[in-house]
């Protein structure tokens, strides 16, 4: 078989893993999007990097898909609370400017965090700002079902009438309804209850807000998502993804609603999938509690970007991942070691499916073809990329893979991890390094890609001798030939 292994993800509707077999030709992909009322910090790119990591495992088994984030720039209140104020207005506020102002500014700071981490675009990031009439429209079909009631603080969809409410977050319904939201709603009936439209306070004007058949206000947070991910892949879809805190409450909400919608009887996304979260120093991430890291703070101290990315696929996504300087500066090295090495396989082939990486193996390599059987295993369990890293490191070592093979190998981990490796220039990965800071594999390196270079001189083969020096300054790298022959050092 040319596409590879059955692909098998980790269900959090099942809590189980599970073939994944598309139900469409193009399988429709949504992820949670951010909030964009302040800079992303670490841990908000973590679910980008796995549903990246999700994207570029059907692509690796030639399955197209169509991936769409949202822009959260209104209804997303404080505490994903009903009832506070929405977190774009609170910053507009604090930080004096318009909330178009704001949403513009961090949506920015997003995007400019993906494309350092080198996370393949969406193919849509609606804004709920923009969806809004679709929103009231949804909320008010559900009211025509009779799912909803009317209180003076909003429009509220009635848990007790959804009969699997819950079952996403292994919620007993009476314990659900009972226990898990302390935020206080006059008149809500069940706890679990939650706002589609949320009313505005007479005489508190909100400051994005819009007209609808319950009054003025602004929609609740969960709609959204249902509106925007149903208006632009469809009724049903295959795969929805978020950070794990989403599969006890947004995600729960989402479905609830959009079942009562739909009411075909049908689920109405396949698969759920949730990565776990990014602690820090062991403690867990919180925005809310003064400022936490992000990519520019780690840039800024000489961290090159992919160095995050392979901390983050250092591990898998449904473990939480504890964030160290330690553990960053080993992903650092790690990256620079990995860089150094792949110089002299450039360029690399493309083999971003496992039907391209097979069809380029060289015949009679059996240990290339081995890995790449490794890193199709590894995908296709629930995106090991932990195991891929591994696998990559270890045909780096080894002495019975041809240099073609080798090429075609790395080629294809770097399609499923995206670290960039056919073009990272290893001199931007650090630039404090010292020869102190070389280990004995890049020393080995340099030292052969000098000696092949002297070796191309002696034959007068100057075209080859030049492509080695640039290989080496690409390194950094600087060759200089004295009397007793040639002499290297960093430069
Ligand atoms: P937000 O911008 O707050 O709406 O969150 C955007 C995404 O980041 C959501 O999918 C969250 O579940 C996720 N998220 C928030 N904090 C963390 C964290 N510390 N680790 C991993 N994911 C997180
Ligand atoms: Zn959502």
């Amino acid at each position: 078989m040319t596409t590879g292994r059955q692909l098998r993800l980790y269900n959090s509707l099942g809590r189980r893993m599970m073939d994944f077999v598309p139900s469409a030709d193009v399988v429709g992909v949504y992820s949670c999007g951010p909030t964009v009322y302040s800079f992303p910090h670490l841990g908000n790119m973590r679910p980008y990097v796995f549903a990246d990591t999700l994207r570029r495992a059907l692509r690796w088994q030639g399955i197209p898909a169509r991936h769409v984030v949202n822009i959260t720039d209104v209804g997303h209140a404080v505490a994903d609370s009903d009832t506070g104020e929405d977190k774009l207005e609170v910053a507009a506020a604090r930080e004096r400017r318009s909330v178009e102002e704001i949403a513009a500014f961090y949506t920015q700071a997003f995007f400019d965090d993906m494309t350092a981490l080198n996370v393949l675009p969406a193919d849509e990031y609606p804004r709920a700002s923009e969806y809004v009439p679709q929103m009231i429209e949804f909320a008010a079909r559900l009211e025509e079902l009779g799912y909803t009631y009317l209180l003076p603080s909003g429009l509220y969809f009635d848990t007790s009438k959804s009969p699997g409410y819950g079952t996403l977050a292994l919620l007993d319904l009476a314990g659900q309804r009972e226990g898990a939201r302390v935020e206080h709603v006059e008149g809500r009936k069940n706890k679990s209850d939650f706002a589609l439209w949320r009313s505005e306070e007479p005489g508190v004007r909100r400051v994005m807000r819009w007209d609808s058949p319950w009054g003025w206000g602004a929609p609740g947070w969960h709609l959204e998502c249902s509106v925007m991910s149903m208006s632009l892949l469809g009724a049903h879809f295959d795969i929805h993804t978020g950070g794990v805190d989403h599969r006890e409450l947004h995600h729960v909400n989402e479905i609830a609603q959009s079942e009562a919608y739909l009411g075909d009887g049908r689920p109405w996304v396949r698969f759920w999938l949730h990565n776990e979260f990014l602690l820090l120093n062991n403690a867990k991430i919180a925005k809310s509690s003064g400022p936490v890291p992000r990519l520019a703070d780690l840039t800024e101290a000489g961290y090159h970007p992919m160095a995050y990315r392979l901390f983050l696929l250092g591990g898998h996504y449904r473990s939480q991942l504890d964030f160290t300087t330690h553990a960053v500066d080993a992903a650092q090295a790690t990256l620079r070691r990995l860089a150094g090495r792949v110089v002299a396989l450039r360029p690399l082939p493309a083999a971003g499916s496992f039907a391209a990486a097979r069809a380029l193996l060289p015949p009679d390599d059996k240990a290339a073809a081995a890995y790449l059987d490794q890193l199709d295993a590894a995908i296709a369990a629930d995106l090991a990329t932990p195991k891929i890293l591994a696998g990559l490191q270890e045909s780096l070592r080894d002495a019975d893979i041809t240099t073609e093979g080798l090429g075609v190998v790395v080629a294809a981990a770097d399609a499923l991890l995206g670290l960039g490796l056919a073009t990272l220039d290893p001199r931007e990965i650090d630039r404090r390094r010292s020869l102190t800071d070389l280990d004995p594999a890049e020393i080995e390196t340099i030292e052969r890609l000098v000696a092949d270079r002297t070796q191309a001189r002696k034959e007068k083969d100057w075209a080859r001798a030049d492509e080695i020096r640039t290989a080496l300054e690409t390194l950094g790298v600087q060759v200089t030939d004295t009397p007793s022959g040639p002499t290297w050092d960093l430069c």
